[in-house]
């Protein structure tokens, strides 16, 4: 079959290119660690950062776009050097509409650890719905990592996991809330690290843990404006 762009696709390379502003702004990445990726609405076009290219030299015409398999169908430099993992998750989560990837340094110091960020603070609650949960070890360029995210994200409420000695994977239903995830991660991982080193962060009881995240989810922020007649 042969390839044709859409102005859809168009608008998903500046949206992904424009949110690796967000990772800097945000301390998420230092040089060219971390990247975001996003699906094309309703297809199985993944759009993601080039490999190298620093984030001052992104544009939306870097951006490569490539199907599920990884096979590139637009852009003339190489797709992320995490690219394999995106897809993994594209391919076996299909709700997933944008994946990101950090080594933000609070969040990567519990990946370091080999731990579980715990659930201590309500905005945990709200966010992830319990703990940041810890996926395995796995090689950089094997089809382990994209395996490890899907495992551990599969039947958890967490948009987020950190990857045991490397980082932090994030989804979301679009890119940006995939980078809010990884946003929030950090945010929480630090606050909750700075809590541990004058004593030990008391849980949430899960009752209040399932309460909070439901009121979160479905009540809290701004709701539909009533049609008007
Ligand atoms: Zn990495």
């Amino acid at each position: 079959m042969t390839y044709t762009s859409t102005p859809e696709v168009q608008e998903m390379k500046a949206r992904v290119c424009a949110l690796h502003a967000e990772l800097l702004r945000w301390g998420l990445v230092t040089w060219t660690s971390g990247n975001v990726s996003g699906r094309v609405p309703g297809t199985d076009l993944i759009v993601i950062k080039p490999s190298g290219v620093s984030y001052d030299d992104l544009a939306p015409e870097l951006m490569v776009v490539t199907d599920l398999d990884g096979k590139i169908l637009e852009g003339d430099l190489a797709p992320s050097s995490d690219a394999e993992s995106h897809n993994e998750v594209y391919r076996r989560m299909p709700e997933t509409g944008g994946v990101v990837h950090t080594h933000s340094p609070y969040a990567t110091a519990w990946a370091a650890r080999a731990e579980p960020i715990p659930c201590v603070l309500t905005a945990m609650a709200d966010e992830f719905g319990g703990e940041i949960p810890l996926g395995p070890f796995a090689l950089i360029g094997s089809d382990a990592i994209g395996k490890g995210i899907v495992e551990t994200l599969r039947g958890h409420r967490s948009p987020a996991v950190i990857m045991q000695n490397h980082g932090v994977f994030t989804i979301g239903k679009d890119p940006k809330s995939a980078v809010k995830a990884a946003v929030m991660t950090e945010d929480v991982a630090r606050t909750v690290h700075i809590s541990r080193q004058l004593g030990e962060p008391v849980p949430i009881p899960q009752a209040d843990v399932d309460r909070l995240y439901d009121r979160y989810q479905n009540v809290y922020g701004q709701q539909p404006a009533p049609k008007e007649q």
